[in-house]
């Protein structure tokens, strides 16, 4: 079998196309060989190599060893060297190089063939004894560390001292004796520790190495950063040895990394900075502060001219933004390595849409080129990179975007110190839809508890706040205004600011930077709307959200929660009294007050709607939930209804249940209390029946929520049809209207046929769906489910993105047995899931006919529902995905 493929004197046995045999470095050195460019000759084992090593409990596989003699050869000859020669001596730099970019995960050593013998053949090549014993100690030190494991500072405190004794501050003054002199101590340090000489046969160093570097594919540090970024762990890393070029020879050498275009705004101008006189690991360590490249303009001209002539023809041969590391010797450049860069959200769109101007890619690949999820940065406000305030503490980070605020700790508090018109940060243990006004004033949002779909998480990313939940190192306690992390305590009215992109907690004002919608993201949203197939909708409760997610481009609303309405001064002390009466007509008295206020908001909606079709469901949340908690809001909300307390009490008593989400909640309530339905329904009704009449078209949807049992739906939609039939004949108004049912009970998705003989539309309501299919409490789920990530148990969090095996297969199902009993069944999703791009890719697939997700992710729905029918011709045409586009 062959592992290993060679590269030099012009031409490789490799190429860009077998990244996932040579690695993504591997294959594009072996390009650009082929494409005649100055690339110092090696030779890459494969990732087989890699595996096989594994397989065989971490040994070479047979036939490797003899392949990797026979290419160190064919390099002797190429460069007119010898590995170990004395008086000419070949060195060569080991690194490894995954199919997916792990940029820095990974074990790289430099230098590697010098010895006591060798390193007398590069003073004599070289002229520079100095240089050479600078090389000689950088290779122990990296050898040391990734071979032999010598803790890095132990190498760093002998330095250190060297510069003490010798009388200098940077490494870059150590004279040749001084250099001499850390070799033999280094070589010293090496024994206590290990008990072993450090290998003096170039062979040995280099088998060791190559050893390492495979190993280094399982440090703790890759496995994690392949967890993060859900790379499969079985793909292993290939292995380069190259010849070396010194970028430490003298001021006329040097090393650095240039970008082709700016990574961090998409400008088409060269991006990068280098350190003369340096190598590699210089630029990485941050030691000296490197220069911008134009600077190699001065230094050394005639390099500088080529490299920005071989940067232009990597990116039109790549026809992408490459990152690009180079090395200049004596004058003479010499690129090491060439991939996709990594770049933001803003870079990534102009980038694309500007390639295509360029012609050199089609809209389709640009679509690829940006990652949904990163359209997130572009849409809320985020923290100057310069800012430096200490993170306190970390949550998950639930909705996007940066906060800065007071802490306060109770919604009523947060209201009032917002309309002094002081920023807020609203601090709960975990929060309850009693906080919805607090939140609404907020800035964001912090809680210690729940998971990516509590409901701090929905609503916040609803509301587009800023959200870090979960965050289980603090210590809340709402009594006394204060919350504890780490021995610190925050106090109400100091500054936090929150990073809900990333789900840091920090002490203090940071400065924040507004987003900016650059005509770029038009015109790549316009070509995503003209490639997708699934419609894109918005969960919505208020005008103002409908608003925004217009102006997003959503194209409905998929679920508009009633219960939102449920809250506020106004409401609640009628929502309470309808609960505490004593009858049916106490009841109906009640409701008869909310009407009205019910009527205007579904009428505002539907005025910000013109016409598109807005989903409406009715009444889920349990209705303890409405009650007063604390005793002091128990005594306010006595008087204001008139009972006593006690009263309130054992209503509360009365109410309370086990395992609310399992209760007394969704159709059941309205099937126990109709009066509730009747109310709802009457209030879309003679909304729609009025704007109708002004001439506005109006296409009410009605949702049942919490369906498992078609009779649940029969009985419900009865009553609906009655009401808005004796509504529509008040008005004289005949105005076309859906009723349809959440299947969100996985009894509902196995009996989806029965259920959509009566149903005329579906919407997954997945953040249930799931819960019920794992029985993993929604709320709860934040206890356990980081041990499960952290474990490998689960592969991602099935909150944040569908679980396609289990809650995805009832989906299917659901979706066939419907259409089967009713063709023209409209099916979409409202579970949070409707906003992640992987989630939409599954719903794509499943044959949905829209997503529906939070305002401020109806951007990343588009651009992922455009992906999907991308992605899906390229599976069918077999060709396989890009693997080293950003991340
Ligand atoms: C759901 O369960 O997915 C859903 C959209 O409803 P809610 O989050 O309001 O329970
Ligand atoms: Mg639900």
């Amino acid at each position: 079998m062959k592992f290993v493929y060679f590269f030099g004197a012009g031409k490789a046995e490799g190429s860009a196309k077998m990244r996932d045999l040579l690695g993504g470095k591997g294959a594009n050195l072996a390009e650009m060989m082929n494409l005649g460019f100055p690339v110092p000759p090696g030779f890459t084992l494969s990732t087989k190599a890699c595996l096989m090593y594994y397989e065989a409990r971490k040994k070479f596989p047979a036939g490797l060893m003899e392949q990797i003699q026979v290419n160190l050869k064919r390099l002797e000859s190429v460069m007119g060297k010898r590995f170990g020669s004395p008086a000419n001596p070949l060195l060569v730099s080991v690194r490894s190089g995954a199919a997916i970019s792990m940029p820095g995960m990974m074990d790289t050593i430099l230098n590697l063939g010098l010895n006591d013998h060798t390193v007398l053949g590069l003073i004599k090549k070289s002229g520079n004894p100095r240089f050479a014993f600078d090389a000689y100690r950088r290779f122990i030190q990296m050898f040391g560390n990734v071979v032999l494991h010598v803790d890095h500072g132990e190498f760093e405190r002998i330095i250190v001292e060297k510069k003490r004794d010798t009388h200098v501050t940077s490494d870059a003054e150590l004279n040749q004796e001084a250099l001499q002199g850390l070799v033999v101590a280094f070589k010293q340090l090496i024994h206590r520790v290990t008990g072993q000489e450090f290998p003096e046969d170039p062979l040995v160093q280099l088998k060791s190495a190559i050893e390492a570097v495979f190993a280094s594919w399982n440090n703790e540090r890759a496995i994690t950063y392949r967890n993060l970024n859900h790379i499969p762990h079985h793909l292993g890393t290939g292995v380069n040895v190259q010849a070396m070029v010194f970028g430490n020879l003298g001021v006329d050498s040097g090393t650095g990394v240039v970008f082709t275009r700016d990574p961090r705004t998409g400008e088409r101008r060269l991006y990068g900075e280098f350190l003369l006189n340096a190598q590699g690991e210089d630029v990485v360590a941050g030691i000296r502060t490197p220069e911008p490249v134009v600077h190699l303009k001065e230094a050394c001209p005639q390099a500088y001219a080529q490299l920005i002539n071989l940067c232009q023809k990597l990116e039109r041969h790549y026809r992408d933004m490459q990152d690009i590391e180079f090395t200049v010797e004596a004058q003479r450049l010499y690129l090491l390595q060439t991939r996709s860069g990594a770049r933001t959200a803003h870079a990534a769109i102009r980038i694309a849409v500007e390639m295509v101007k360029e012609k050199l890619i089609d809209q389709k690949t640009a679509l690829l080129r940006v990652e949904p999820a990163q359209l997130d940065q572009l849409l809320h406000p985020t923290i100057d990179p310069k800012e430096r305030l200490p993170v306190i503490a970390k949550g998950l980070p639930a909705s996007p975007g940066a906060a800065v605020g007071v802490a306060v700790f109770d919604a009523h508090r947060a209201i009032q110190l917002a309309e002094d018109g002081r920023p807020v940060v609203l601090v709960r243990a975990e929060t309850s839809p009693e906080d919805v006004g607090g939140m609404a004033v907020a800035q964001g949002i912090l809680t210690a508890r729940g998971g990516m779909t509590s409901h701090a998480a929905v609503v916040g990313r609803g509301m587009g706040k800023p959200c870090v939940v979960g965050c289980t190192e603090i210590s809340v306690d709402e009594h006394q205004r204060v919350f504890s992390v780490n021995g610190q305590t925050i106090r109400e009215g100091e500054y936090l600011t929150l990073d809900g992109t990333t789900g840091a907690v920090m002490k203090g004002q940071a400065k924040l930077i507004e987003p900016r919608m650059a005509s770029e993201f038009k015109i790549l949203m316009g070509w995503a709307d003209s490639t997708r197939r699934l419609r894109v909708r918005t969960n919505a409760d208020t005008p103002h959200d409908a608003t925004v997610a217009r102006g997003f481009g959503a194209e409905g609303i998929g679920l508009c929660r009633t219960e939102h309405m449920f809250f506020g001064p106004e409401r609640l002390p009628h929502v309470r009294a309808m609960i505490m009466a004593k009858d049916t007509p106490e009841r109906q008295a009640a409701l008869a007050r909310l009407l009205p206020m019910q009527k205007s908001d579904f009428k505002a909606i539907f005025k910000v709607m013109k016409g598109l079709p807005v989903t409406i469901r009715l009444l889920d949340p349990p209705l303890h939930e409405f009650l007063p908690h604390t005793e002091e809001e128990v005594q306010k909300v006595a008087a204001q209804l008139g009972v006593s307390p006690k009263e309130i009490r054992a209503k509360a008593e009365n109410l309370k249940e086990f395992n609310p989400m399992l209760g007394h909640r969704g159709c059941r309530l309205g099937l126990a209390f109709p009066e509730i339905n009747v109310m709802q329904v009457r209030a879309i009704f003679e909304a729609a029946c009025e704007l109708w009449k002004e001439g506005q078209r109006v296409i009410p949807e009605v949702m049942v929520p919490l369906v498992g049992h078609v009779n649940e739906f029969k009985v419900t939609r009865a009553k609906i049809v009655e009401v808005a039939g004796s509504v529509m004949r008040r008005y004289k108004v005949k105005l076309p209207y859906l009723v349809g049912t959440m299947i969100e009970i996985p009894r509902a998705a196995l009996t989806a046929k029965e259920i959509a003989r009566e149903a005329e539309f579906f919407s997954f309501g997945t953040n249930d769906l799931t819960q019920m299919t794992f029985g993993f409490s929604r709320d709860d789920a934040g206890k356990f489910l980081p041990i499960y990530l952290k474990e490998g148990i689960l592969e991602r969090d099935p909150f944040v993105t569908l679980d396609v095996s289990g809650v995805g297969q009832l989906i299917q199902i659901a979706v066939h047995q419907g259409r089967s009993a009713r063709p023209s069944l409209k099916v979409g999703i409202c579970g949070e899931h409707g906003g992640d791009p992987a989630s939409i890719e599954f719903c794509h697939r499943a044959g949905l006919d829209y997503v529906s997700c939070s305002p401020y992710r109806v951007p990343i729905a588009r651009l992922a529902a455009a992906q999907a029918v991308l992605k899906e011709k390229r599976v069918k045409k077999k060709v396989p995905l890009r693997r080293d586009s950003p991340r």
